[in-house]
């Protein structure tokens, strides 16, 4: 039990996945406000990489620690949003080195790599587990904010197929916290900058078609990505947008990483298990939105790639 091994910790440090994206913060800092309220005696940390600015709003984001002192050992590390150790990233050595280790999420690819896990392949979002996990009588109105980013974030505005009734019912009650969802959705999910305008619009009109229509592919280097002043976590999105193309069944976006590589981001429909895709080159995910890095060209990772996608066409 999460509340069992919290009341049971005198220091506990919370990460969550590199590149955070919403629902990683929205839990991650859903969480650390919840138990700042509830615990204020205990030393509570969180560690995140750097967060996208529309996120910065939420209560707590300016105490979000960035680095790790070498020896700082916690009684309780909780892992949220991470399908595996690694996906840690500089945070990994605070696992290694508590005392006890616990993880929510809803990667189905997690391997429930901590001594305790909570993990639930079908929710929405570790945003709407932790809900479960709070009870909404301990949720404030600012725990209550991060939350409903989460849930927004990793389904699409209650989109998805991974949203449930049980989403809707944890929204409904988020929202009678008072919270202000419209400026959430607009400002954290639909809102982009001109910049992100602009590249979203390179990446469209660059798109290809594969596997005879049932398939849309795009890339970003990181010359674009420089000529147009956009960060990789400022790229969230445009895969999505890809994924709207009629007929296609697979959208492939990738963005190139420092050392060459390639990001890529996978969104798919039924007809596409893309976690099963990932998985195979060392990557993970959902069943319709997953991810790995590969290294190559865009030519490569696509003639790599598209077999593996063909094989479930
Ligand atoms: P993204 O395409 O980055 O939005 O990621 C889609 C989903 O796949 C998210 O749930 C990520 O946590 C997961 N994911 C992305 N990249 C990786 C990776 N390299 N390894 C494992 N899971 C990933
Ligand atoms: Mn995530
Ligand atoms: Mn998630």
């Amino acid at each position: 039990m999460l509340n069992e091994a919290i009341k049971n910790a005198a220091s506990i440090a919370i990460g969550g996945h590199v590149r955070p994206d919403g629902d990683c913060v929205g839990s991650c800092l859903g969480l650390y406000r919840y138990m700042k309220e509830q615990f204020p005696d205990k030393q509570i940390d969180v560690y995140l990489e750097s967060i996208p600015a529309p996120f910065l709003f939420l209560k707590g984001a300016d105490e979000i620690r960035h680095e790790i002192l070498a020896d700082q050992i916690y009684d309780l590390f909780i892992a949220l949003d991470c399908g595996d150790k690694g996906r840690l990233g500089f945070s990994a050595p605070l696992f290694e080195s508590a005392k006890k280790t616990f993880c929510v999420d809803h990667h189905v690819s997690n391997q429930a790599f901590a001594n305790e896990n909570h993990i639930e392949p079908d929710a929405s979002s570790t945003s709407e587990l932790v809900y479960d996990l709070l009870g909404v009588d301990n949720i404030s109105k600012n725990t209550a904010e991060c939350l409903y980013l989460g849930m927004v974030h990793d389904t699409g505005v209650f989109r998805h197929s991974c949203t449930h009734p049980s989403t809707m019912r944890a929204a409904a009650s988020l929202m009678e916290k008072g919270i202000d969802f419209t400026k959430i959705i607009t400002e954290t999910f639909d809102e982009k900058t001109f910049a992100q305008n602009q590249i979203l619009g390179y990446a469209l009109v660059n798109s290809r078609l594969l596997l005879n229509g049932r398939g849309v592919a795009s890339s970003i280097s990181r010359q674009t990505m420089e000529s147009y002043e956009v960060l990789p976590k400022q790229l969230d999105g445009i895969v999505n947008q890809l994924k709207l193309t009629k007929g296609a069944d697979i959208a492939i976006f990738m963005y190139e990483l420092e050392n060459g590589s390639y990001k890529v981001s996978l969104r798919s429909t039924e007809a596409v298990d893309v976690s099963c895709v990932a998985g195979r080159f060392g990557g993970g995910g959902h069943a319709r939105a997953a991810g790995v890095n590969m290294s190559g060209t865009v030519d490569e990772i696509l003639e790599n790639l598209l077999p593996v996608i063909e094989e479930q066409l």
